[in-house]
C-alpha cells in the first residue's frame, strides 16, 4: 500500500489514472493532485479514481481515518459528488418508527463513518423504502425530505437482478440514462421535485 498526500487543490483536467471507474477520461472533468511515492510524484486523479485506489488498498491517505464508504456513489458529468446511497435491512427493534431509525442512520453515518456529506443522500431499505435527504445550510440532521414506497419501481428489476442492492444499481444505471417511460416520471414526482434527477443526469455511478 502507498501512502499518498492530497493537496486539496481542485482543478479541471484530464485524469492521470483512469481505471475502469473513471470520471474524467474522456473530457476535462473535476481533478485534484495528490503526491505519491516515488519522490512525492504529481498524481492528478478524478475523485472516482482516488476512491477505487483506496478502496482497493493500493493508496492510503495520510493521517485520514479508515473512511467508510457509501454503498453507491453517483456523479454529475463535471465530475462533482451529487448522490451517496447506503442500501440497508430494515431495522429488528420496533421501538422506533421507520421514519426515526432512518435519520439516525443518516445521522450515524455522516457523523462516525464519514460518509461524504454529498447534496444528495438516499437510503434504501429492503425490500421497497427509499428515503431521500437533500442538503441544507442546517447543521442538525432532519428527518428525510421524501419518504417513499417504491414497489413498483423495485418490482421492476426483480426478475433480472437477484438482490436488492444490484436492483438498486439497475434502477440508478437506468436513471441517469433517462431510460424510463412518461408514466414512470409522473409516478416519480420527488425524483424531479428535488432537483435529484437533474443533478446525475449522464453522471456515473461508482460502486
Ligand atoms: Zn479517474
Amino acid at each position: 500500500m502507498k501512502t499518498i498526500e492530497p493537496s486539496g487543490v481542485i482543478m479541471k483536467g484530464i485524469c492521470g489514472l483512469q481505471t475502469d471507474k473513471c470520471v474524467a477520461n474522456q473530457s476535462p472533468a473535476a481533478i485534484t493532485a495528490v503526491w505519491a511515492p516515488p519522490g512525492r510524484t504529481q498524481v492528478d486523479v478524478c475523485a472516482a479514481c482516488l476512491q477505487e485506489m483506496i478502496r482497493t488498498g493500493e493508496w492510503e491517505i495520510q493521517g485520514a481515518r479508515i473512511e467508510k464508504r457509501a454503498d453507491l456513489t453517483v456523479y454529475a458529468p463535471n465530475g462533482k459528488l451529487q448522490l451517496a446511497v447506503e442500501v440497508k435491512q430494515p431495522p429488528s427493534i420496533k421501538s422506533v418508527t421507520p421514519l426515526q431509525w432512518a435519520t439516525q442512520v443518516y445521522r450515524n453515518l455522516l457523523v462516525h463513518a464519514g460518509i461524504p456529506n454529498t447534496p444528495y443522500f438516499l437510503l434504501a431499505v429492503f425490500p421497497d423504502s427509499f428515503y431521500l435527504w437533500k442538503k441544507t445550510d442546517s447543521t442538525s440532521i432532519q428527518p428525510p425530505d421524501y419518504n417513499v414506497q417504491v414497489t413498483d419501481l423495485i418490482h421492476k428489476y426483480q426478475p433480472k437482478y437477484p438482490g436488492f442492492e444490484s436492483q438498486i444499481m439497475a434502477w440508478l444505471q437506468d436513471l441517469i440514462k433517462s431510460k424510463f417511460s412518461t408514466e414512470e416520471k409522473i409516478s416519480l414526482p420527488w425524483l424531479f421535485v428535488s432537483g435529484l434527477y437533474e443533478a446525475i443526469q449522464n453522471g456515473s455511478i461508482v460502486k
